[in-house]
């Protein structure tokens, strides 16, 4: 991503990065082969100096899969991941919107860690909330995220204040009817830890992740929570 703004096709209200509209970029994405020569470059200096990586990610400034050369991106990681340190894991945050696209679909398949968004299962709750910049379906994303049989893992950011909750039961029971059908491999749960762009808005409650962080794994999966 370009490191002088953002660009997302979600706009949360949430986001540490601030609203699109207040961090437009002023550069291009950096190119496949500049993406390749920079991690190149430090990947060596790591190996030679430290430290050693436990996992690159992919995260930060907006929407890593909307750049259009991302699957060849992923390609060129994975090698280099092999070349200078096999063990660490390559690890993609998304927020799943171009999971329809063959090309991000099949590039998630490969990394180990395979991140994706997935606040709630109301379409209401989501434009308000994760505002998608284009179109978003979330029963087609849904259908998606099954089609990954299991190499996925759900994060979800739940959240009050200023009008919005995701906390509550009706909320969570139809969000893990979701879980039920994505059958990911772990969901990792979390709430706001940072200024957000948006005032009012507030953390959920310790007692609450814990009673829904209970919910997951009562449905048979790994749930992890950052508090
Ligand atoms: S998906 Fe992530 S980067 Fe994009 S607006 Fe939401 S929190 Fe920010």
């Amino acid at each position: 991503m370009p490191a002088d703004g953002k660009i997302c096709t979600f706009n949360c209200v949430y986001c540490e990065c601030g609203f699109n509209e207040e961090h437009r970029t002023h550069s291009k994405r950096p190119s496949r082969e500049e993406v390749r020569d920079a991690l190149c470059a430090r990947l060596e200096d790591m190996l030679a100096h430290g430290p050693k990586p436990d996992v690159l990610t992919f995260a930060g400034n907006g929407e890593p899969t909307a750049h259009p050369d991302f699957a060849s991106i992923i390609d060129d990681t994975l090698s280099l991941r092999d070349k200078f340190f096999p063990n660490a894991k390559v690890c993609v945050l998304s927020n799943a919107t171009l999971i329809g696209r063959d090309n991000v679909f099949n590039a998630l398949l490969k990394v180990d860690d395979n991140i994706l968004k997935l606040d709630t299962v109301d379409s209401g709750y989501i434009g308000k909330t994760d505002r998608p910049t284009g179109k978003y379906d979330v029963a087609k994303t849904i259908a998606r995220l099954t089609e990954f049989q299991g190499h996925v893992m759900i994060q979800t950011m739940f959240m009050k204040g200023n009008g919005f909750d995701n906390t509550a039961d009706c909320y969570v029971v139809p969000w893990i009817e979701a879980l039920r059908q994505i059958k990911p491999a772990c969901v990792m749960i979390y709430t706001i830890d940072r200024e957000t762009p948006m005032k009012g808005l507030e953390k959920a409650t310790k007692e609450e992740l814990d009673k829904i962080a209970r919910q997951v794994t009562e449905a048979g999966f790994r749930c992890t929570v950052s508090y």
